[in-house]
């Protein structure tokens, strides 16, 4: 699962700009916030793209609209927190508006949402398709509660299909759901069970965004990894991707997030092909203590992780692999997290992200004793995020000198003038450039590193 970052990245809000009729007076508007995973951005743009098709106009969620639309996360208590906040944001915006949540935390929980004052119509994440007929039905003050039993959305829901102008990588959902249920984990009660999308219906998208100048998709889901395990005959991940490199324009394949049990032999010799395919692996690993990983039912060892990142190492040159790692699972001693630590150190992953463990009420998780203080959570995630920048920092260090090839993206966040992109095994690399060069793949000679960023010139 792509668990959201400690930090909470940014509240998402699908474009505004883009395909949209010019406003009337009359035209109604609704404003979009999203928290949460990239699957979550995604389906908050096919949700205003709905809106849209149906005459809404798309304004930002700072401004004023007769419809405001949640998307909510619930994968740490951090996301119930969020979510509340910017629920009651809306309903303080424009009493009169109507307030809609959707999403995970209101999957899980629509009671307590409901509850919340200003809120009118509570859905989960499934019926999405019919959500605008349901805003257009219900009444300021209603409180319609229409979420339904996650475990009941047994096939996969197609949402319409959004390329937003102007960028170069878009994400595509290939799958939902998740029948894993680590003892952690919250996400299969507010997904539900793994779903695999009609593959014709992913070319179909994947071509669309090609044909509109995506050069890079990224593969995202639930639990992408186990694309195809619930179709008797359907292709698997590594076959999907195989059709998705026959697709002209689309210059690079880039897969978010696979748990290590699902990285197959076939997929590793697929990325070692080279383009499209990146070579790049987002593998969580949650613990790197044998027992801790027992009692998350994460059904693999240490010592497999050892042999699968020896394996992906051994086959695929210049790869980068990144990992999650939850800290303060209960029971976790300062020994267990010793070995987790030195699991990261030993096999040097590009960079981390680390999570507090954060009890969900219905995982068995939640109820299991020695739970870990607060501070000692604090204490350990700061000792990883500071392995992680040292990580991060002697992987990007050995391409200093070296000529790389790099996907223009955007203006450069940190300095004008400049334009940054992502190499295929996703190092953030700026030079100097024009907007013109967006979409384009540049060679550049790195030449220096600080903090995240490496930076350089162009290659004529
Ligand atoms: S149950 Fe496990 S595999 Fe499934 S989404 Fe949660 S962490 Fe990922």
């Amino acid at each position: 699962m792509d668990r959201v970052r400690e930090k909470q990245e940014s509240n998402f809000q699908p474009p505004t700009s883009g395909l949209q009729p010019p406003a009337t007076d009359l035209q109604k508007s609704v404003a979009f916030v999203t928290l949460g995973c990239k699957v979550n951005q995604y389906e908050s743009s096919a949700l205003a793209e709905m809106f849209r098709a149906r005459g809404y106009q798309v304004v930002d969620f700072k401004e004023k609209a007769d419809v405001y639309v949640i998307n909510t996360c619930t994968v740490t208590h951090l996301g119930d927190r969020k979510s509340r906040q910017l629920i009651r944001r809306a309903a303080r915006a424009n009493p009169g508006a109507l307030v809609v949540v959707t999403g995970c935390y209101s999957q899980v929980s629509p009671g307590e949402v409901l509850e919340i004052p200003g809120v009118d119509l509570v859905t989960g994440t499934g019926d999405r398709s019919g959500i605008v007929e349901m805003v257009e039905r219900v009444g300021k003050g209603q409180k319609l509660n229409a979420v339904r039993e996650a475990r009941e959305f047994t096939e996969f829901e197609e949402l319409p299909a959004v390329a937003a102008t102007g960028r170069v990588r878009a994400f595509l959902k290939i799958q939902e759901g998740c029948d894993n249920f680590c003892s952690y984990c919250i996400v299969p009660y507010a997904r539900g069970p793994l779903k695999s999308r009609d593959p014709e219906k992913i070319l179909e998208e994947a071509r669309k965004l090609a044909d509109s100048g995506y050069r890079e998709i990224v593969l995202t889901g639930i639990h992408t990894g186990a694309y195809g395990k619930d179709k008797m005959n359907g292709p698997g991940l590594a076959a999907l991707m195989e059709k998705l490199a026959k697709i002209q324009g689309l210059s690079r394949i880039r897969l978010s997030s696979v748990e290590p049990m699902d990285i197959t032999g076939e997929l590793i010799s697929l990325l070692a092909q080279g383009p499209p395919f990146c070579p790049h692996l987002h593998i969580p690993l949650q613990s790197g203590d044998d027992s801790i990983l027992a009692a998350m039912r994460r059904g693999y060892t240490a010592d497999d992780i050892r042999r699968l990142v020896g394996l992906i190492r051994e086959k695929v040159s210049d790869v980068s692999i990144t990992t999650d790692v939850i800290v303060g699972f209960p029971g976790e001693s300062d020994e267990h997290f010793a070995n987790t630590y030195n699991l990261i150190r030993e096999l040097k992953f590009t960079s981390l992200h680390t999570f507090k463990y954060s009890p969900r009420k219905g995982t068995p998780a939640a109820k299991f004793p020695n739970q870990v203080p607060p501070e000692v959570k604090e204490e350990r995630s700061d000792r990883l995020i500071v392995l992680g920048e040292d990580l991060y920092s002697r992987f990007a260090s050995r391409y200093l000198g070296r000529d790389v090839e790099v996907l223009a993206e955007e203006g450069a966040h940190c300095c004008p003038g400049m334009i940054q992109g992502h190499t295929a095994n996703y190092l953030l690399v700026a030079f100097p450039g024009d907007p013109g060069l967006k979409g384009k793949f540049v060679r550049v000679s790195l030449q220096k590193l600080s903090g995240r960023l490496l930076t350089g010139g162009i290659i004529i």
